[in-house]
C-alpha cells in the first residue's frame, strides 16, 4: 500500500456530550506526520439517527413486527407505553434533542411545565423521589439553579426512556452510554461476542452499518483505526470492523484503546482476527506510526511495536525494541476536525453536581502528562504503561495546545483527563493562564495532597478551575495506608476545604469492600464523609465497590492483603476483574445500599446532623469516630 487513507472511529456507545479524545489525539499526531487522516464519531450519529422523528417511526414499525400477535402481558411495559404514546414521542423527540444540543433554550419552560413530553418511561426514579418528598425533589436536587438545568434533567430522562424502549423491544445490548458491555467485560472467552456479531442483526445493527458504509464511501479509507476505550464499545467496534471487511476485504483494520490495554493482554483466540488485522496495546502514537510505515512497505513487520498479528493461525505479539514511545511533549495538538461538535447532547441524568459537569456541556479534553506521578496505589493498574510511565510536558507546551484547541473549536472549557494531574504542572499552567489574561474554564482529577495549600487552590481557581475530583477512597487511615494512597483523612479534609474556600467544587471518589475492611470501618468511613459534607469540604461523591484487577498490586500479590484469588479460567479473550476470598467476612452489598442512600441525601444537604446508622436497613455498629474529628483536623491547618 502506498497511498494510505486512514479513518479513525470511536464506536458506540460512550458519552454523548463530548467526543472521546483518542481519535482527536491520533488525528492531530498523524497529520503532523503528514498522513491523510479523517475521524468520525458513529456513537453520536447513531443516537441522532435512532432518536429522530424518522428513526422513531422505524422503531415503531420494528416493535409492531417484533410483538405482533403477543398477548398484552407478554409485551414489555416500555414497548406498550411507547406505542400508545407514539405521536407524543415522535412530535417531541427532535425539539428535545435540539434543546439538549443547546440550540433552543426557550423550550426549557415547556419542558418544566411537566406536560410537554410523556413521562411514562425513564422517569421512575424521579417519580419515586417526588412521592417521598411531596413533589419537592426537583427543587432539592437543583436548588435554585433554574429552569434550564431542570429542563435538561427532564429532557435527559425522556431520552433515557427512549433508550429503554430500544433495549426492551429491539436490542437488549443497547444502552445510552454502553453497548453490549457484558459480552466484553472480563470475559475469558470470545464465544459470546463472536455469536453476537455473527447472529441475527437488529435494527440498531442496521443503522450502525449504514453509518459505517457512509463513512467508508465518503473517505475512501483503506486503513481503519478503531479505538475501544471501554467494554461497552467492543461489540459495536467489531461490528464496524465486520462491515468494513465485507465492504472492502483489502482494508486494514487496527484496534487499540483503554479496553485493549487492560483486558486483552492475554489474547489467544484467533477468531478475533476474522474482523481485524492488527491490535496494538498501550500508547497508540508510536505503534501506529510503525504500523503505517510497515503498510507502506517502509518498515519490516518484525519492527512493529506492542502489536498483535495473526501468523499461521496463531496470535503473535511483536514488540521490537528498535523504536521508543513518543515523549508527551512531541505528541502534538489534538484536533476535533471531522467531528460534529454542534451535535453533542448536554445530558444530565443524575442530580449529582460532579456528574452534571461530567456529562453536561462540551469540554476540550487534554492531558498534562502521560501516566501517574504517584503510581503507588495498590488497587490501581500500576503495572500498566498508562499509569506507570510518567512523562510530563512543560506548561507552555500544554498552553499552546489549549490555545490551538480554542482557536479550532471556539470553546474555552477544558477537562484535564489525567488520572491524577501533577500539581507542579497545574500550578505553572495556572500562572501562565493568569499572566496571559486568558478566559479558560477547567476541571480534572487530582490527588488530595499537601501541595494544594489554600494559596495554591486560590491560584488554580483564579485560572478558571471550577471543580476537582480526587480519591478519598476508603476514608479510613488504616486502609488508606494499606492501599498506599499516600493521604490521610485529616489531610484530605484540609485540602478539600482549601479548594472549597476558593470556590472550586470538590468531588470525592469513595470506595468500600477493600480487603480486610470490616463493617465497623465502613460505618466509620461514612461518619468521616458525613462530617466532610457537614463542614462544607466536599459537595459531591460516589461510592465504588472495590474490585481486584489483574494488573494491580492487590491482584498480583494477594497474600500481602491477606486474600485468596479464585482460580481463573484459561484466558482466551479478556481478563481484568478477579474473584477473591477475604477471610474478614462482611456483607458489603448490604452496606453499599446504605452508603449510597446516605451520600445521595448528603449531596442535597439532607441528614447531615443525623446518626449515620439511619441509612442502613439492618443494625450496624455505632461509629467510633469522634463527632468533631474533621472540625479538629481543619483547626490544625
Ligand atoms: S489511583 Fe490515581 S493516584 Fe493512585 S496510582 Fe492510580 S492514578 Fe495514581
Amino acid at each position: 500500500m502506498t497511498d494510505l487513507k486512514i479513518l479513525l472511529l470511536t464506536p458506540p456507545m460512550t458519552q454523548l456530550n463530548t467526543p472521546y479524545p483518542a481519535t482527536a489525539y491520533l488525528t492531530g499526531f498523524l497529520r503532523m506526520h503528514h498522513y491523510a487522516v479523517e475521524q468520525r464519531d458513529p456513537a453520536i450519529e447513531l443516537i441522532l439517527a435512532l432518536l429522530s422523528k424518522h428513526g422513531l417511526s422505524e422503531i415503531k414499525a420494528e416493535l409492531e413486527a417484533n410483538f405482533e400477535g403477543l398477548s398484552e402481558e407478554d409485551v414489555p411495559y416500555e414497548v406498550s407505553y411507547f406505542l400508545e404514546n407514539y405521536f407524543a414521542y415522535a412530535n417531541t423527540v427532535e425539539p428535545c434533542l435540539r434543546f439538549l444540543q443547546g440550540k433552543d433554550p426557550s423550550l426549557a419552560i415547556r419542558l418544566c411545565s411537566r406536560k410537554y413530553v410523556p413521562e411514562g418511561i425513564g422517569f421512575d426514579a424521579l417519580h419515586q423521589m417526588e412521592e417521598l418528598e411531596g413533589g419537592e425533589h426537583l427543587f432539592y436536587a437543583f436548588g435554585n439553579l433554574g429552569t434550564q438545568d431542570k429542563a435538561k434533567y427532564l429532557a435527559s430522562l425522556f431520552i433515557a426512556g427512549l433508550a429503554k424502549v430500544i433495549n426492551e423491544g429491539i436490542d437488549p445490548r443497547f444502552e445510552l452510554s454502553r453497548y453490549g458491555e457484558r459480552l466484553a467485560a472480563s470475559n475469558p472467552v470470545f464465544d459470546d461476542l463472536h455469536d453476537s456479531i455473527e447472529g441475527q442483526e437488529t435494527f440498531v445493527d442496521d443503522a450502525l452499518k449504514e453509518i459505517t458504509l457512509r463513512y467508508l464511501k465518503e473517505t475512501g479509507a483503506n486503513v481503519l483505526g478503531i479505538t475501544l476505550p471501554f467494554p461497552g464499545n467492543v461489540y459495536a467496534g467489531l461490528k464496524i470492523a465486520q462491515t468494513a471487511k465485507a465492504f472492502n476485504p483489502e482494508i486494514k483494520v487496527i484496534l487499540g484503546g483503554g479496553y485493549v490495554n487492560t483486558e486483552l493482554r492475554s489474547l489467544k483466540d484467533p477468531r478475533v482476527f476474522q474482523y481485524v488485522d492488527y491490535i496494538s496495546v498501550d500508547d497508540g502514537e508510536r505503534p501506529l506510526l510503525n504500523l503505517l510505515e510497515h503498510l507502506k512497505g517502509e518498515r519490516p513487520e518484525s519492527e512493529l511495536l506492542r502489536t498483535y498479528v495473526l501468523k499461521n493461525g496463531l496470535i503473535e505479539f511483536i514488540n521490537s525494541k528498535k523504536t521508543h514511545d513518543i515523549p508527551h511533549r512531541d505528541v502534538g495538538t489534538p484536533t476535533y476536525d471531522g467531528l460534529p461538535l454542534d451535535k453533542y447532547l448536554s445530558i444530565c441524568e443524575l442530580p449529582n453536581p460532579m456528574h452534571r459537569i461530567w456529562s453536561d456541556g462540551r469540554w476540550n479534553k487534554i492531558t498534562l502528562a502521560h501516566g501517574c506521578y504517584w503510581n503507588k496505589c495498590s488497587f490501581c493498574d500500576v503495572s500498566l504503561d498508562y499509569i506507570a510511565r510518567y512523562d510530563e510536558a512543560q506548561a507552555d507546551i500544554i498552553l499552546a495546545r489549549m490555545e490551538a484547541l480554542i482557536a479550532e473549536t471556539g470553546q474555552t472549557g477544558f477537562h484535564f483527563v489525567d488520572e491524577a494531574a501533577p500539581p507542579k504542572i497545574l500550578l505553572a499552567l495556572a500562572q501562565k493562564i493568569i499572566e496571559k489574561g486568558l478566559t479558560i474554564t477547567w476541571w480534572g482529577n487530582v490527588r488530595f495532597e499537601k501541595t494544594f495549600t489554600p494559596k495554591v487552590a486560590q491560584i488554580l481557581a483564579a485560572s478558571g478551575c471550577i471543580a476537582v475530583s480526587g480519591g478519598l477512597e476508603v476514608a479510613s487511615d488504616r486502609l488508606l495506608k494499606l492501599m498506599n494512597k499516600g493521604v490521610t483523612v485529616s489531610q484530605v479534609a484540609r485540602v478539600t476545604q482549601a479548594f472549597t474556600d476558593a470556590g472550586v467544587l470538590v468531588h470525592a471518589y469513595l470506595m468500600y469492600g477493600f480487603p480486610s475492611q470490616t463493617q465497623s470501618e465502613t460505618i466509620d468511613a461514612l461518619e468521616n464523609v458525613r462530617q466532610l459534607f457537614k463542614m462544607g469540604c466536599i459537595q459531591s461523591g460516589y461510592w465504588h465497590r472495590f474490585a481486584a484487577t489483574v494488573h494491580s498490586p492487590v491482584g498480583k500479590n494477594p497474600e500481602m492483603f491477606n486474600i485468596q484469588i479464585a482460580p481463573q479460567e484459561d484466558i482466551w479473550f479478556a481478563s481484568n476483574d478477579l474473584d477473591f476470598y477475604d477471610p474478614v467476612q462482611c456483607d458489603h452489598d448490604a452496606l453499599g445500599k446504605g452508603l449510597n442512600k446516605a451520600l445521595y441525601n448528603y449531596m442535597q444537604g439532607i441528614g447531615l446532623d443525623e446518626d449515620v446508622r439511619i441509612w442502613f436497613e439492618d443494625k450496624v455498629p455505632r461509629p467510633k469516630v469522634n463527632p468533631n474529628f474533621i472540625e479538629s483536623a481543619l483547626r490544625q491547618a
